[in-house]
């Protein structure tokens, strides 16, 4: 049988002016060199917080003296993954993860209702369904490769999401926020995803996507 080779896009498109985490910097994407002003070339500045959009999480973006973006073992993120759909519509939580044999090098991609109506706006939507923080811990103890969530964190907007991140990244589970699987039916998937390489950097945006194993 031929292999699929449809790959689907899972990342969100940045744009100036994009919604953004409450507090990090805007989204600014202009062109300083425009070939319809008349200049030979066009050339774009951007200006954006490293957690924008689509994006990687380093664990030194919570623990100091630890891995940076740059230091990511690529297969962490390329590579076979699935993704699990969630009905909670408040949080992920151990029980409802149980059912799904999670194991030790999984790449997990968490589809909730975020990635329906999240997205839909570019206002910042407070409650989005996030990890509570004992799935979490356990999730860090299994010793996934990398969890990926549908908006903007994986911990909550209203509770604070300092234990969720430092759970997972402790155990050196690399992050991908922003993610939008509104297209992707539950299952098991060629994940190809990777952050900039940012020289000591806490986190980059990303660009993610998905063909059917
Ligand atoms: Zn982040």
């Amino acid at each position: 049988m031929v292999k699929s080779t449809k790959w689907i896009d899972i990342s969100v498109p940045l744009k100036d002016g994009m919604v953004h985490w409450p507090g990090d910097p805007e989204i600014k994407i202009h062109n300083i060199k425009d070939m319809r002003k008349g200049d030979r070339a066009t050339v774009a500045h951007l200006s954006m917080g490293s957690h924008t959009g689509t994006h990687m999480d380093a664990p030194a973006h919570f623990i100091l003296n630890t891995k940076t973006i740059d230091q990511m073992p690529l297969d962490s993120t390329v590579g076979l993954a699935r993704v699990i759909e969630i009905k909670d519509p408040e949080s992920i939580k151990i029980e409802e993860l149980k059912k799904h044999k999670i194991k030790k090098g999984d790449r997990i991609l968490f589809k909730t209702k975020n990635s329906a109506l999240c997205w839909n706006t570019n206002d910042f939507v407070k409650d989005f369904v996030y990890i509570s923080d004992d799935a979490g811990h356990w999730l860090g103890e299994i010793g996934v490769k990398c969890v990926g969530v549908d908006y903007l964190s994986v911990g909550s907007f209203r509770k604070g999401g300092h234990e969720i991140h430092k759970a997972l990244l402790s155990k050196n589970v690399w992050i991908i926020e922003g993610l939008n699987l509104s297209k992707v039916k539950p299952g098991k998937y060629d994940l190809a995803c990777l952050p900039l390489r940012i020289m000591n950097g806490d986190g980059s945006p990303a660009r993610a996507i998905l063909r059917k194993a």
